[in-house]
């Protein structure tokens, strides 16, 4: 591990990576690693997770790729020193903001888009021009042994490589120094992150995830709040960051959006409890941890099968309340309670109860009302869309990113670019001097000064 860091830091030594066109050249290789490779990294997402080939290709080999192209298009742009204001005690010179590169990088990815999480921010590195460790998760491990693979043949070898690690070894790594962290996954193991990054000082993004409500009121259009809700949800399994983690529904609506979840689930992912191309859960412990969640007093309303043998369950609607078990922590899984608001100031008492979990990674509200939507101004999440679930993540002209507990910084076009870069001051001075700003300070020289500096 040491001697592939310490020849990424003499790589980096060398500048190579300072080029644009250096920078380009890494990004115009993911693109082809995915046009080329699509066959294998859809083997490879079936074999880890179940996914169809669509789902793979929509969520992980399209999007990355429709990433790459954005980031070529502009990272000539982002990289480019951009001029500021300059104070008038510091004239005649010039201000400007140089982005640079922060050196070795190191990406640490989960297994739940095992491509799109860890080829995102490996494109926000390469366009930032550093050298760079990546670290995919070992619960992907077909996914993992493709980019062993095939990272070395596209990229440059000399700025990219690929270290399969497990917790511990994962341990051993965040050891060494590096000069940037960006880390995707879950909230307890972000702890350990940082506490092994602040030996070192160094800088991380968190993308973390937690209990993303989404919240119903005064809607009039329930059946399309339902599509989009439901896909949300359950696409991979609800193995993503961003799901709905549970709904929060006006007592009115309740019996009415039930009905609509039901048919949009029957839509999209097939039958009651034997859904088409459905992705499975990513292993036993997990899958465990998620069948323990049912049988808890809550009502099934749809779904609810469990199956061991392939570890697959089925897209689940439960009714349940706070004190339920799938209220205690992120579901991250198919199965999706309804809680009743049962307030007259609806949208009052869901913004309370969702205050009362950490902050989420994202919020979402189906409303038709507007008071509602200013009223939702206050909820404080990464992330938030209002008569839609998970789409925002898809524009690449915001940052992605969460807050508290559900992490911090940016991901994403330039946002992703800007915090793989140190933003660099720099203060381009004349040789023209003023004698005011040097000592001694006297009456008539201060009486200047502070005219100036105000
Ligand atoms: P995880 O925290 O278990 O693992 C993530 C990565 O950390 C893996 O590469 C793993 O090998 C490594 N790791 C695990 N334990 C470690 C330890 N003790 N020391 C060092 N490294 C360790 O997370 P996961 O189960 O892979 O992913 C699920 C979580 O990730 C969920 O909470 C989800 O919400 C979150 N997530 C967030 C985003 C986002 O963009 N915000 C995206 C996907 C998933």
């Amino acid at each position: 591990m040491k001697e592939i860091l310490s020849s990424l830091r003499d790589y980096f030594d060398t500048g190579q990576t300072f080029d644009i066109e250096w920078r380009k050249t890494q990004l115009r290789a993911i693109i082809e690693m995915l046009e080329k490779e699509t066959v294998s990294l859809s083997k490879a997402l079936h074999e880890d997770l179940g996914k169809s080939a669509e789902e793979a290709w929509l969520t992980e080999i399209g999007f990355v790729q429709h990433e790459a192209r954005f980031v070529l298009r502009h990272v000539a742009k982002w990289a480019r020193a951009r001029r500021v204001k300059t104070p008038l005690f510091l004239m005649p010179g010039r201000s400007r903001i140089q982005p640079q590169p922060r050196g070795l990088a190191l990406i640490i990815s989960p297994w739940n888009y095992p491509a799109q999480l860890a080829l995102s921010p490996l494109i926000a590195s390469v366009a930032a021009g550093n050298v760079t460790v990546l670290k995919p998760s070992e619960l992907s491990p077909a996914c993992a042994k493709w980019f062993t693979e095939m990272i070395p043949k596209y990229l440059d070898p000399k700025a990219v490589a690929v270290i399969e690690a497990g917790p511990e070894k994962t341990s051993e790594l965040l050891k060494e120094p590096f000069d940037f962290i960006f880390f995707t996954g879950s909230t307890k193991t972000a702890h350990y992150i940082t506490r092994a990054a602040a030996e070192h000082l160094t800088p991380t993004v968190l993308e973390l995830g937690g209990k993303s409500p989404c919240i119903v009121t005064n809607c009039n259009h329930i059946k399309t709040a339902a599509s989009r809700i439901v896909f949300a949800k359950f696409l991979n399994a609800g193995q993503t960051c961003v799901a709905p983690d549970y709904i929060l529904v006006e007592e009115k609506l309740k019996p009415q959006l039930i009905e609509a979840l039901k048919t949009a689930i029957t839509e999209q992912f097939g039958p009651e409890n034997a859904p088409n191309n459905f992705v499975h859960i990513i292993h036993k412990g997990h899958y465990e941890r998620l069948c323990n969640m049912l049988n808890h007093g809550e009502k099934i309303l749809f779904g609810g099968k469990c199956t061991p043998e392939t570890l697959h369950i089925a897209p689940t609607l439960i009714e349940a309340d706070m004190s339920h078990p799938s209220m205690q922590e992120e579901i991250f899984g198919p199965i999706l309670p309804i809680l009743t608001l049962t307030e007259t100031d609806a949208i009052g008492q869901a913004l309370k109860l969702v205050a009362e979990h950490p902050t989420p990674l994202a919020a979402y509200l189906f409303s038709d009302r507007k008071e509602d939507v200013k009223r939702a101004k206050r909820l404080i999440c990464g992330g938030f869309a209002h008569n839609d679930a998970l789409m925002h993540l898809t524009n690449a002209h915001m940052p992605f990113g969460g807050v508290g507990q559900s992490g911090h910084g940016g991901s994403h076009g330039q946002f992703g670019f800007e915090s793989f870069s140190h933003m660099r001051s720099e203060l381009l001075q004349s040789q023209l001097d003023i004698p005011l700003r040097y000592p001694p300070f006297t009456e008539s020289a201060m009486k200047w000064l502070r005219r100036f500096m105000h």
